[in-house]
């Protein structure tokens, strides 16, 4: 079996299908969930290793062009698995807690990012008549899915429309209504109906740890966010503007009651360019491990 190379290939919708089949080749412990289906009919499916009763949850690629995040946690499953072959304590403490990673919440708006409005299904001419696909960022339909979750969605709705953003587009237009997004949707209900001690989401970029919503973060998210700072080198940081409310972190907090967090990952211009992916990866990669022990 070959030995995925991450950062030689953009993990376009063939090249994640092929990654994803060598995993589940490889590491039959690993059970891969379907979610949901996108827009267009690509599958979002979480990957499971260990306990599913008890769990973390890390996902990435909310954004379309912050794709690198998605091989981010595809190779971090990878070195998982490995150690969970390899070393007991791992073994002993996936079947304590799991982990749950999935990879890419937005396949479409990944895709179109990629490979342009070709992607885009029946939403073609839409995401044609937008245009600038390298820089596309929400669904297939322009909704910008990390604005789309139900945590103080009226307000950051508001603040839209004084920007006016009103309508769909690259990035920010957070939809009609809360959770009006299959891609949304694929996360919310996976995180009601299951219980997680607390989730991850990574974006791209700007080397960064937020861990608060309003006044409902939980106490030990600010240790956390302290340890993985320490960890990574990452600043800790606090969202303003159109950055607050309406994202997957905030909404966990706010519903969930348990800590979560967006990790900024990488330094530059989006799209990072892959090359960036090991660097990137050998700064996170601790904190990813450190999540998987820590007890909170
Ligand atoms: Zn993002």
């Amino acid at each position: 079996m070959e030995n995925i190379t991450f950062d030689s290939q953009l993990p376009t919708e063939a090249r994640r299908k092929y990654i994803l089949q060598n995993l589940l080749d490889r590491y039959k412990f690993v059970e891969k969930i379907s979610l949901a289906k996108s827009l267009t009919g690509r599958d979002i499916y979480a990957l499971q290793i260990g306990s599913k009763d008890n769990s973390i949850l890390f996902t990435a690629a909310y954004h379309g062009m912050e794709w690198l995040t998605s091989l981010l946690l595809f190779r971090f499953v990878y070195d998982l698995c490995e150690k969970v072959e390899r070393e007991k304590e791992y073994r002993y403490l996936i079947k304590k807690r799991g982990v749950t990673v999935v990879p890419c919440v937005n396949p479409d708006g990944v895709e179109i990012s990629l490979v342009g409005p070709n992607a885009a299904g029946k939403y073609k001419s839409l995401v044609e008549k937008i245009g600038e696909t390298e820089s596309w960022q929400a669904n297939a339909r322009g909704v910008d899915i990390n604005h789309n979750f139900n945590a103080a969605w009226e307000n950051l709705h508001k603040r839209e429309i004084k920007m006016n953003i009103i309508g769909p587009g690259r990035t920010r237009f957070g939809g009609k209504t809360p959770e009006s997004e299959p891609e949304t949707r694929a996360i919310t209900n996976l995180c009601r109906n299951r219980y997680f001690e607390y989730a991850l989401a990574l974006h791209s970029q700007g080397e960064e740890i937020y861990w608060d919503y309003e006044n409902k973060t939980p106490a030990v998210s600010k240790q956390m966010a302290g340890i993985m700072a320490e960890i990574s080198g990452y600043k800790v940081s606090r969202p303003e503007g159109l950055a607050v409310g309406g994202g997957f972190k905030d909404w966990f907090i706010d519903e969930i009651n348990r800590p979560a967090f967006t990790i900024e990952v990488g330094k530059g211009k989006n799209p990072l360019p892959i090359s960036d992916l090991n660097p990137v990866y050998n700064k996170i990669k601790d904190v990813l491990f450190f999540l998987t022990k820590f007890k909170s």
